[in-house]
Formats: structure tokens, sequence, C-alpha cells
């Protein structure tokens, strides 16, 4: 496989230069922090006055985590590192659960974020000769202004087409023939439920790519995407507190994403803990920015929970790979005493063949127990046929959900088109279930 690459020196760079070079931007990172109000205070009170007193990488875990509450407390400046005349731009979170956080980017934070982007990009087998359609929201959200500069630096032809209006989706992958699409997975799930509505098959179409994120899906969906739509799919993965989309993506083996480590120091805590825990072991994804200057951000609990594969990649590519987003922290549903990660079930329901592209978990409070509902779409045809075959369906599903996540929930066959759909990120949890 010819394997491309953005930047290969730094790419492929032995893994001692590249600790040498996280140590050297970590200085210099802990340096801008100490001149912010969410940080000198913590900084000093763990020791650490000026960038001399990190001497090496296992100096970072002298500095505390920062939580999305740390950055919110904070909100609107005191995180900020730079005067407000040095600042190009602010991203924002959504603020739907209570003050948002917001990020600024000085001139040099956006060139090297987009330098990131366009490294991932090409990573993925994206080249100048693609069309590039971005269904990411423009805006705010890090998503669609990130990638759209990443594919500008890498030359694509790119089609600020936004978020939403599906129609206008379709008839633009046709008319402009993409070739690459940037788009949460449950979205294009649903494009491609559509296509038939607007008249269009695969083969009016020059789809080779889909780079998709932003929200957690499970290999099944990428399975699924892949083979409804004859394409590639590649996880991305990025949050806004840490720039936005590029943290880490995958490469054209498609076997995880690598993190950018010369952008990035990536750990993996317990999440209970605290405790650093080693390469493959499974726990809460803690990121420091190793090199932005307006919003510097050290030990940053993600509440992703994923591991790092303890060995390289066949691409020769030395920066480690992230694997896919298991769960968060705080998504798990509890029912009735036993854990549950909608991960879990996403990733049961979307290998079932008769299963369509969209569904909804639902819980709420029947007496004193807990009440867990799957709504799944299946295709139209099956609701043609016999009544028994559905009860099978049904009892197929129930079965499959009850080996992996061990209660058996209730479960709703529905036509596609009938359950909620979310032009972004999708919200796969409705809980019902009265707050004490
Ligand atoms: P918000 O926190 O407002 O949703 P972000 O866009 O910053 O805004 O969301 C980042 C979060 O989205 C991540 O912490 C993660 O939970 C989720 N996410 C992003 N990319 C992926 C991905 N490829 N797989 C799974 N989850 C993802
Ligand atoms: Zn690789």
């Amino acid at each position: 496989m010819d394997i491309p690459f953005w930047n290969k020196e730094i790419e492929t760079a032995e893994r001692s230069r590249l600790e040498q070079i996280q140590l050297e931007r970590l200085k210099v990172t802990v340096g801008w922090a100490l001149k912010t109000a969410l940080y000198r205070k913590r900084l000093n009170q763990a020791g650490i006055n000026s960038p001399d007193d990190i001497k090496s990488l296992g100096d970072l875990r002298r500095i505390p985590f920062t939580t999305k509450d740390d950055l919110r407390v904070s909100f609107p400046k005191g995180h900020l590192a730079v005067d407000m005349v040095d600042v190009l731009r602010i991203h924002s979170s959504s603020g739907t659960t209570g003050i948002p956080t917001v990020i600024y980017y000085s001139r040099e934070d956006v060139d090297n974020w987009t330098d990131l982007l366009a490294r991932s990009i090409v990573g993925a087998g994206g080249t100048r000769a693609d069309v590039f359609q971005n269904m990411m929201t423009y805006g705010f959200f890090t998503g669609g202004l990130g990638l759209h500069y990443g594919a500008e630096r890498v030359g694509m032809t790119v089609i600020p087409i936004s978020g939403g209006n599906t129609k206008r989706q379709i008839q633009t992958m046709r008319d402009f023939r993409s070739t690459v699409l940037h788009v949460t997975p449950s979205y294009l799930l649903h494009i491609h439920s559509k296509l038939g509505d607007e008249g269009v098959c695969l083969e009016d179409l020059a789809l080779r790519k889909a780079f998709i994120g932003a929200e957690p899906h499970s290999e099944n969906t990428r399975r699924k995407l892949q083979d409804l739509l004859r394409i590639e799919a590649f996880n991305s993965y990025g949050l806004s507190e840490l720039n936005g989309p590029g943290v880490a993506f995958e490469c054209v083996c498609r076997k995880d994403m690598h993190v950018w480590e010369d952008g990035y120091i990536a750990e993996i805590i317990d999440p209970k803990t605290g405790e650093v825990l080693k390469d493959g072991q499974e726990g809460e994804l803690v990121l420091t920015n190793i090199v932005r200057r307006a919003t510097p951000i050290l030990r940053y609990r993600t509440r992703d929970l994923a591991f790092l594969h303890p060995q390289g990649c066949d691409c020769g590519r030395t920066h480690r790979r992230l694997s896919r987003i298991l769960g968060r922290t705080d998504d798990m549903l509890i029912i009735n005493g036993v854990n549950v990660f909608p991960s879990q079930i996403e990733e049961k329901i979307m290998k079932i063949p008769e299963v369509a592209t969209n569904y909804l978990i639902h819980v709420d409070k029947k007496g004193a127990l807990d009440r867990l509902t799957v709504k799944v779409e299946i295709y139209p045809k099956l609701f043609l046929g016999e009544v028994s075959k559905l009860e099978s369906l049904k009892h197929k599903i129930v079965e499959e959900l009850r080996a992996s996540i061990t209660i058996s929930p209730a479960v709703e066959l529905h036509e596609p088109g009938s359950l909620p759909v979310s032009e972004g990120k999708a919200k796969r949890v409705v809980d019902e279930r009265p707050k004490d």
C-alpha cells in the first residue's frame, strides 16, 4: 500500500525525538499557562513557578488535572494567556449544559491547528484532486471551520455547505461529484436513507471517502456506512477544549487513530483514582495541548473512555494510536443497578442486517423499577411479511443485547424515518426518570 504523508519526518520521528519535542513544547506551554489566572495559582501550588521547573516529561504528573468545570469557572477570560488584540478567533461550546466553555486562538494557533488537520486529511488519503463536502456545522462549533481550513491547505476543492438540509446535501453531492465527506456518522446514515427520495443512486455519485466523527459510533456502524455507500470511512476525534478535530485521526490503515503527539500529550487515567495507566489499559483520556498559545490547557479530563495501542502502525507513523471512544464517564446509564453504556447497545444492533439506520435508547421508570427500551428502525419490507417474523426479529435483538449488557431491554421496531434524526451530533438517549 502506498502510504501518503504530509510531513513524513515528523510523522515517523523516533520516539525519543518525539519525546524531546514534547518536553520542549510542554515547557513553553507551562510558561504561557503561568500567565493565566486559571493556572498561575495551581501551578505555583504544585511547586512550578517557571518553565524550568519542568525537567522531564514525568514532571507533567505534578500538574493537577483540568476539568470542564474549571473552564466554566474561568469564563470568560480566566484561561486566556495573550492580549485580546492577539486573538484571531474564538470558538465556544454550545452551553446547553450551563455556562459555555470558550477557547481563544492566536494566528499561530490557527495555523498550527490547520497544519494538524492537513496532516490528518492527507494521512487518510485525501488529495488536492478531491471535492470535499463539509457537512459539519460552521460557526462556534469547531467541526466545520477546523476541517475547512485543513482541506484548503491540502488544496482540495472545498464545499462549505455546513450541516442540515438533506435534500440540498444530496443534490450537491451529485452535482459537484463530491468525493470526500466530513459528517457525523448518524447524519451520514440518514443521508443514505434519503438518497432514493431524491432519485439518486450510488452510480450518480463519486463518493470515495468519509471522515466521520464528533460523536461515538461503533466499528459495526463504520462497516455499515462503508457497505451502504461503498466508501472508506475514517474515524476523526477531537474536542473544542483541545482545538477541535485533528487531535487524533485514522490513517489509510483504518486501525484506530493516531494522536498527533507533537501537538498533544495523551495520558490514560483511572477515572476514579486519577492514577496514570499503561498503554493498552482502558481508562479516561487526558490531553495536554502543547502548541497552543492563547489558551494553554494542561491535563484536560476529556471524560472519554479509550485506550492507547502499545504497538506501532503498519503505516510507519510513530505517533501512538488511540482506540475508538468506548464510552464517556458521564454517559453511563445505571439501569436497576447495572451499568450500561449506549455504545454497547449500538455495537450490537448495528450488526443485525435487518436493522436500518436509526435507533433511540429510552429510559423511564415503572413503579420502583427502571425500564430500558431500545427503539430501532428496520427496513420497510419487513413490515410486509408475517407478524411472526417480526416477533422473532425482536426476540433476536433482545437476545443480542442481553448477551452484551446482561439485562433484557424492551425492543420496539419502527419504520425508517419515524425516529427523530439530528443533522449534527445525534441524541441517542432519552432518560425520563425523575431526578432526585
Ligand atoms: P461538546 O462538548 O459541546 O459536545 P465538542 O464538539 O468539543 O463539543 O465535543 C467533543 C466530544 O465529542 C468529545 O469529547 C467526544 O465525547 C465526542 N467525540 C468527538 N469525536 C468523536 C469520535 N470520533 N468518536 C467518539 N466520540 C467523539
Ligand atoms: Zn497508521
